[in-house]
This record gives C-alpha cells, sequence and structure tokens, in this order.
C-alpha cells in the first residue's frame, strides 16, 4: 500500500475537520432565507425572495464603468445580475457570502449568474477568472468569495476556470469611504496576470462579487488586457444602487 508523505496530512485532517464543522453547524443552525427567514435548504435565498430580487440595468452599469477616470473600459461586455442596495436581502447575501463561512453559496449564486448570462446571449468566454484576493485577505477569510461565484458560472456554461489567472500584488486599504477618483488611484497597478500562457489570446470572463465604482474590476481587467487578452468582460453578481 502506498503511504501518502506526511506533509499532505495536516491538509487532509483541516478539510476533515471543516467538513465536519460546517455539518454540525448547519446541524445546530439550519440554513435560513436571507430575504425572509423561512427555511431555505439551497439557500442563500428561497425562491419566491429570490424571484422578488431586483435585476440590475446593463445601461446603468456601462454608465457606471464609463464614470471611470482613467483610460477607457477595457470591458467588451458587462453584465451584473442583482441591484445592491444597503440594508437590502444582496447586502445580506454579500456579507454571508464573505464573512459566513458558507462558501456553497457562492457556487450556487454563481450558477445563477450563469443561467442568466446563458439566457441573455452574452459572448461566450474561453475562460472564466475571479477578481483575485490578496494573499492576507484570503488567508484571514479562508477562501475568495468570487472565485467561487467564477466556478459556480464556469460550470454552468461549460467554460473552463481559472481561479488564478490573475494575482494582487498590492494590498489596498478599504475602498468604502473613498471617492470614485480615490477608488481608482487606490486599485490602479494593483494586480498582475499569474499565469499569462492561460489568457493570451483569450476571451476571458472576469467575475466579481459586488461592483460599486467598477474600480477594481476595471483595473484586474487591464492587466488581463495587458497580458494579451484577446476580450475582456465582465460578470457580477450585483450592482451597487448608484
Ligand atoms: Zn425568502
Amino acid at each position: 500500500m502506498r503511504v501518502p508523505p506526511l506533509r499532505h496530512v495536516p491538509a487532509a485532517m483541516t478539510t476533515a475537520a471543516s467538513t465536519v464543522w460546517r455539518g454540525l453547524l448547519r446541524l445546530l443552525a439550519p440554513p435560513c432565507c436571507l430575504g425572509c427567514g423561512a427555511p431555505a435548504d439551497d439557500g442563500p435565498v428561497c425562491r419566491s425572495c429570490l424571484r422578488r430580487l431586483e435585476r440590475a440595468d446593463a445601461d446603468d452599469l456601462a454608465a457606471r464603468l464609463a464614470a471611470l477616470p482613467g483610460p477607457a473600459s477595457p470591458f467588451e461586455d458587462a453584465f451584473a445580475l442583482w441591484v445592491f442596495d444597503q440594508g437590502g436581502t444582496l447586502r445580506r447575501i454579500q456579507h454571508t457570502l464573505k464573512y459566513g463561512n458558507r462558501p456553497a453559496y457562492g457556487r450556487r449564486l454563481g450558477a445563477l449568474i450563469g443561467q442568466a448570462h446563458r439566457a441573455s446571449a452574452r459572448p461566450r468566454p474561453d475562460l472564466v477568472t475571479p477578481v483575485p484576493l490578496h494573499r492576507v485577505r484570503l488567508y484571514e477569510r479562508g477562501y475568495n468569495q468570487s472565485a467561487l461565484l467564477a466556478e459556480g458560472l464556469a460550470e454552468t456554461l461549460g467554460t473552463p476556470c481559472h481561479p488564478e489567472a490573475l494575482r494582487r500584488i498590492r494590498a489596498t486599504r478599504s475602498q468604502t469611504t473613498l471617492s470614485r477618483r480615490r477608488r481608482w488611484e487606490n486599485v490602479f497597478g494593483a494586480f498582475e496576470v499569474a499565469v499569462p500562457e492561460a489568457v493570451t489570446g483569450r476571451r476571458v470572463l472576469l467575475v466579481d462579487d459586488v461592483l460599486t465604482t467598477g474600480a477594481t474590476a476595471t483595473a484586474a481587467a487591464l492587466a488581463l488586457r495587458e497580458a494579451g487578452a484577446a476580450a475582456v468582460d465582465l460578470a457580477a453578481l450585483a450592482l451597487a444602487r448608484g
């Protein structure tokens, strides 16, 4: 019998422990709809709350991206699924996705983006990749919520997903209190392509969770274009109400 190298044991144990822990959490606190609180096994929202979520407007998103300072928008096509309001259901979904240790929600939401993307006959990408977190933040959170969205979306589209094609080379300060211009200055040049051969000559679909000014996604897309991506499109879970 082949014995696995010792260095693999801790990772396996960590995974098993986290699976057990998540199972316990589900028993103690079964998933509730983040919209109405009713039981929602599939989470994060029940079917009726899902139907009530407001869809984002493509023109609003295009105008938001065009209003950024700096170069023209690097996106050929841009899509956001829902509208994000402070205090609304999407806010609770985003918070649970980022901090609530529910990675399955990320893949499920990604699949919903994928279904809407497919239904709208948008250009089909060669590759799906998320806006990356800086490694320090990734370590703190345990996962990148946008990478989970990207996995669910890619699976629905039947497209390869490369979760680490991009790299965040600079930790950026929190954007929440910054103006549009300061947000842009904060993230410009914060990304580089880690795997150029995955990107060069390809049509890449970049995935983000919630777009506010679009500065972060735009900075990431510029890095993809610089590395030779044939085109870069954008898909996001939500667009913050302007
Ligand atoms: Zn509900």
